[in-house]
């Protein structure tokens, strides 16, 4: 066990298992209530925890019909039709935890380890970087080498890998969580959103998948942890549960709980949710009990939407094509796309075997880069790149994409157009680039302000003579 924890200022387990079952179970579904909720999201307020349990529990053909309807049309009013783009990086995956889900868990001798040493990083970043990628979030299991100061290191030396016209421009950690100090330590390094999963948020539950003995069988310290990362000035939050552990609806209220906790607490809620679902993975057999069917991740995705209503929601490639295809209208707003999990596979040659023992557990999605790009294209989606928020410095409180009236329209949908720009002239294939020109062309004629609309146009022209990195 750690020794000398300090814990937020206010630090409790504001996570009450019978509370929330109580909540679950006192929801009544009756039709006008639903659509009362429904019509709260839609006016932009985000629901408390016994509205998400109502709609949770509202489960019948008609009312599921248009619970996905008003997910589908909040996210066109909130997001519009963009789709931010990045793709995972493992550092390293050795690991002092035994998480009974995970192939890097340390009981599990079979796993080939590895940390990236620092050419073998610049090789992936490069690798990235060729395939167009300018958003990272690196990955690393829980272990005394990956000391925050080696994590940032490694933050400053991808920043410093150029390419061609390649550049990483926003690197976000999915990391174990760390003592005030150590998040300081990372915020100077320049990070995006520090991620952190709370697993499963019901205490049995976490107690049966992460040993008492380990860093991580320490609930609290976990639960904690985005706590400490704001008082230490990391304003840029990802919670998330690993869904399949136990009861889904549970696991949407413990996220909705913890949203609305930071948001009180901190005045900040996360800037973005993720919901993986258990995967497959080498050396993991996980009772299937919980699993979580197509239909109620559906379902999930479309409650989280309305919930909170300004988050944003990550969907991994933990899912098939097919499956991210459906659920992308329901409110996503970032995807990774090319992913490899394997330390190392992105210098390798792409191809879409996956092998189990190098990496964290199976993905649904092997596509290219480019050809999600020319999906999401062909969908009607924007595929972004966009940066300027963090790097203009709004972040936390200040994220103007929803303070500000029209903001989308005069900032996010012009950023997202010149960043689609710069990955058409650089990497796309031919089919993609055609396809992709002339949404930014139809898009471009939506731009209701004219003067907005005149210098996009002239960024573009810009783009296409070979400058690069600008934005709004
Ligand atoms: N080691 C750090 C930690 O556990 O917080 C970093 C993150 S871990 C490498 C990334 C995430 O992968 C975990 O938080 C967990 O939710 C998820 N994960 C682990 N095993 C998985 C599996 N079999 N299927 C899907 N996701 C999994
Ligand atoms: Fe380690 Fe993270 Fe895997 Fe747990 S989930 S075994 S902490 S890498």
């Amino acid at each position: 066990m750690q020794k000398d924890l300090v814990f937020s200022r206010n630090c409790i387990d504001f996570i009450d298992d019978a509370a929330i079952h109580q909540t679950l179970n006192a929801a009544k579904v009756d039709p006008g209530r639903v659509r009362a909720i429904i019509a709260k999201s839609m006016n932009k307020e985000a629901l408390s925890v016994e509205e998400t349990a109502v709609l949770l529990k509202a489960d019948s053909p008609e009312l599921t019909e248009e619970i996905f309807d008003a997910a589908r049309r909040l996210k066109r009013e909130v997001y519009g039709n963009r789709i931010v783009l990045f793709a995972p990086l493992y550092i390293g995956n050795y690991c002092i935890n035994d998480c009974k889900y995970c192939a890097f868990r340390r009981s599990l001798r079979s796993t080939v380890r590895k940390t990236l040493n620092e050419t073998e990083t610049v090789a992936q970043v490069e690798a990235l970087e060729d395939h167009g990628h300018k958003r990272l979030i690196l990955v690393f299991g829980e272990h005394p080498d990956y000391t925050p100061e080696f994590m940032a290191e490694t933050v400053r030396l991808i920043y410093s890998v150029k390419k061609g016209h390649g550049e990483i421009r926003r690197v976000n950690i999915n990391a174990a969580p760390l003592d005030h100090a150590g998040y300081k330590v990372m915020k100077n390094a320049g990070i995006g959103t520090y991620q952190i999963f709370q697993e499963t948020y019901h205490h049995e539950s976490y107690t049966k998948f992460h040993p008492a003995h380990t860093h991580k069988g320490n609930y609290l310290w976990r639960l904690d942890g985005l706590s400490r990362a704001f008082e230490a000035d990391c304003d840029d939050m990802g919670i998330g549960a690993l869904f399949g552990l136990y009861d889904w609806r549970f696991e949407v209220l413990g996220l909705i709980t913890h949203s609305l906790h930071l948001q009180q607490e901190y005045n900040v809620g996360p800037h973005t949710i993720s919901f993986p679902r258990l995967r497959p993975a080498h050396g993991v057999n996980i009772d299937p009990r919980y699993l979580v069917s197509d239909h109620d991740f559906k379902r999930l995705v479309a409650i989280l939407r309305l919930a909170v209503p300004y988050t944003g929601l990550i969907m991994t490639a933990r899912e098939t094509a097919a499956i991210r295809r459906e659920v992308m209208q329901f409110g996503v707003s970032q995807i990774d796309a090319g992913t490899r999990l394997e330390l190392g596979g992105y210098s390798e040659k792409q191809n879409e075997n996956q092998e189990l023992k190098r990496e964290q557990f199976s993905i649904g999605d092997v596509r290219s880069l480019d050809a999600v790009i020319g999906e999401l294209v062909k969908d009607g989606f924007i595929p972004s790149f966009c940066t300027s928020c963090y790097r203009l410095g709004r972040t936390g409180e200040h994220f103007m994409e929803y303070a500000i009236p029209g903001f989308i329209n005069r900032f996010c949908t012009p950023n997202a157009l010149l960043t689609l720009s710069e990955y058409l002239e650089d990497y796309a294939s031919e089919s993609v680039k055609q396809s992709g020109y002339q949404l930014i062309n139809a898009e471009l004629s939506k731009i209701p302000d004219e003067k907005v609309k005149k210098l996009v146009s002239e960024r573009l022209v810009k783009i296409q003579n070979g400058e690069r990195d600008l934005y709004f």
